[in-house]
C-alpha cells in the first residue's frame, strides 16, 4: 500500500496513539488503512455419503482436486458465502448443514472456514474455475492430489468424524496451519 484511498497523498508507516503495530497512515489526512486476514468460504457437499471435488481449471494448483470456496464478498454471510462459490464453482446446489472447520494460515493473512453441506441431488457441472467434478467415497479421495492443507484438513476431520460414528453436529476443526511471519525473523 503506497498512496491514500481517501485523499491520494504517499502513505508513512508508523504506530498510531493508542496502537500497539504499525500501520499504513495517511501524513495529510490521517486516515489509517488497516490491514487485516481475508476470510476465503466454501463446503464440504455430501451426497449419500459420497464428497464432491472439484479438479480446479485455474491457478493456484491447476488440475489439482479442492472442495469449492474462495473469497467472501462484502455484504454477504459467511454461509451465504459457500453457498455462492459453490454454485459458481461447480452448479450444485447444496443445503447448509454445520460448520466443520475453521482454520487460520496467518502466513498469508487468511482464515478458511469450510461448512458440511447436503447435496439431496447429484446435480452438478463443470465451469471456467472447474474442469472436473466428481463424487468420492471417503475411501477413494485423491490425497496425493488436493490443491490446499487447508482442504486436505477439512476433509480428514470430517471422514474421522463419519468413521468414529459421531452424532451430528460434528464438532469444528478449529486449527491453525503452518508458521507465522513473525517465526521467520
Ligand atoms: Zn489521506
Amino acid at each position: 500500500m503506497k498512496f491514500c484511498s481517501e485523499c491520494a497523498a504517499p502513505l508513512i508507516v508508523e504506530v498510531p496513539e493508542g496502537d500497539h503495530r504499525p500501520r499504513h497512515v495517511c501524513p495529510k489526512c490521517s486516515a489509517i488503512h488497516y490491514q487485516n486476514p481475508r476470510i476465503i468460504v466454501g463446503t464440504l457437499p455430501v451426497h449419500q455419503g459420497k464428497i464432491m471435488l472439484c479438479r480446479r481449471g485455474i491457478e493456484p494448483r491447476i488440475d489439482m482436486w479442492t472442495l469449492p470456496g474462495g473469497f467472501m464478498e462484502n455484504d454477504e454471510s459467511l454461509a451465504e458465502g459457500a453457498l455462492r462459490e459453490t454454485w459458481e464453482e461447480s452448479k450444485a446446489s447444496v443445503e447448509i448443514e454445520q460448520l466443520i472447520s475453521v482454520i487460520s494460515l496467518p502466513i498469508v493473512d487468511q482464515v478458511h472456514c469450510f461448512f458440511l453441506a447436503n447435496m439431496p441431488v447429484a446435480e452438478y457441472s463443470t465451469t471456467e474455475e472447474s474442469t472436473e467434478i466428481e463424487l468420492f467415497a471417503p475411501a477413494d479421495i485423491p490425497w496425493q492430489e488436493i490443491a490446499f492443507e487447508t482442504v486436505k484438513t477439512t476433509l480428514q476431520h470430517y471422514i474421522n468424524s463419519v468413521q468414529q460414528s459421531l452424532t451430528k453436529p460434528y464438532q469444528v476443526c478449529n486449527t491453525t496451519l503452518g508458521p507465522r511471519k513473525s517465526d521467520t525473523y
